[in-house]
């Protein structure tokens, strides 16, 4: 039986469903989250609440931990390098503080010869002159962006202009790709040249934020291998312990393209639970945690939607659900519009 504890920071679903494999592996959990009502403290050993730049309750915090592992990026950087001096970090601090800042996330990617959408750095409101090449475009901040937020789609220099931006925030400005589809690949990386990867999963979006995903993905093979090849050249070179997940983007003329990495599990990756031997929740646990590393297989093809704001109540009240669906409620406090409240999967 293990001995470790794995301290967690954030509380949303993702540290809920990481603290749920985590006890299935007999790993203690402790999560850190600045949220108070935080739902994952419904399925961890301990809860620490604080802001992320609070000393007392990270110190707090890391006193009770082995290792520390995090569900969500946006973390400043001095925390996570604080955090890493006293109990180690996985995935490292330095990971995290490239993938969190779009422009050096684009750079890396693109300096492995992958490609990604065009993109230009806007710092200035000046820059937005002869932008022409860029457009149509979508304008996103360089940091703290989810679910779409921080994000502008333009089609006009003029609409650019006319926009009320926060220059001393920065900004990256997109070409807009002209979209067949979107995938995404989920890797969990144990050590040099030992991966276990899942088979690209498709994604739909509405309004910026992840609604539907399934496998299989109506892709050819040629973006099948390119898309799991680039996965595994990311996550090597990151030398990266844990999950990852890349998305991506399809063009009508089958281009792929990095959209962007996110370095921890992802809402993609949901259907793993229940479609996968081993899900990409426990499979970070195994990484960072030093776990045996357990082949993949797959048990069957899913479907996975996202519950949003109140479409959650009318799967509350349901009394029975069939043999192939799982329902997961993430048991937030209030309800909002466009929030994932829970999801459900469905074996097909
Ligand atoms: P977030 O960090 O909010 O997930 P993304 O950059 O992944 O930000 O954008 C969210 C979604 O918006 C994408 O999954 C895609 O559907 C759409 N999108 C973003 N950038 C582009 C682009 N350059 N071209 C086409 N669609 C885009
Ligand atoms: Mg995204």
């Amino acid at each position: 039986m293990s001995e470790i504890t794995l301290g967690i920071i954030g509380g949303g679903q993702l540290g809920s469903m990481l603290a749920i494999a985590a006890k299935k592996l007999n790993v203690k959990t402790v999560v850190f989250c600045d949220d108070i009502d935080a739902p994952a403290q419904n399925f961890c050993n301990q809860f620490v609440t604080g802001s992320y730049d609070n000393k007392e309750k990270i110190s707090e915090f890391i006193n009770q931990v082995d290792l520390v592992t995090y569900e969500f990026e946006n973390i400043p950087y001095e925390t996570l390098n604080e955090i890493n001096k006293f109990k180690p970090v996985l995935p490292k601090p330095s990971v995290n503080r490239l993938i969190q800042h779009r422009l050096a996330e684009k750079d890396f990617v693109n300096k492995l010869n992958i490609r990604t959408t065009r993109y230009v750095s806007i710092e200035k409101k000046s820059d937005i002159d002869a932008l022409e090449d860029f457009l149509p475009g979508i304008l996103k901040t360089t940091t703290l962006g989810y679910d779409g937020k921080g994000q502008y789609p333009i089609k006009s220099a003029n609409e650019l202009n006319s926009l009320n931006i926060d220059f001393s925030k920065g900004y990256i400005l997109e070409k807009l790709v002209k979209l067949k589809k979107e995938i995404s690949i989920i890797i969990t990386r144990f050590s040099n040249n030992k991966y276990e990867i899942y088979e690209p999963i498709e994604n739909s979006h509405e309004d910026q934020i992840l609604k539907y995903s399934k496998i299989p993905a109506e892709i050819n093979e040629k973006i099948f291998n390119q898309s799991k090849d680039w996965a595994m050249l990311i996550a090597e070179e990151l030398k990266y312990v844990g999950t990852l997940c890349v998305e991506f983007f399809i063009d009508r003329n089958d281009n792929l393209y990095v959209n962007e990495i996110a370095p921890r599990v992802h809402n993609s990756g949901h259907l793993t639970i229940n479609a996968f031997n081993v899900s990409q929740f426990e499979n970070h646990v195994r990484a960072v945690c030093g776990l045996e590393q357990i082949p993949l297989k797959k048990i069957s093809n899913a479907k996975m939607m996202n519950l949003l704001g109140d479409q959650i109540t009318h799967y509350r009240n349901m009394q029975k659900f069939n043999d192939n669906e799982f329902f997961f409620d993430y048991l937030k406090k209030d309800i909002k519009e466009k929030r994932k409240m829970g999801h459900i999967t469905t074996l097909v």
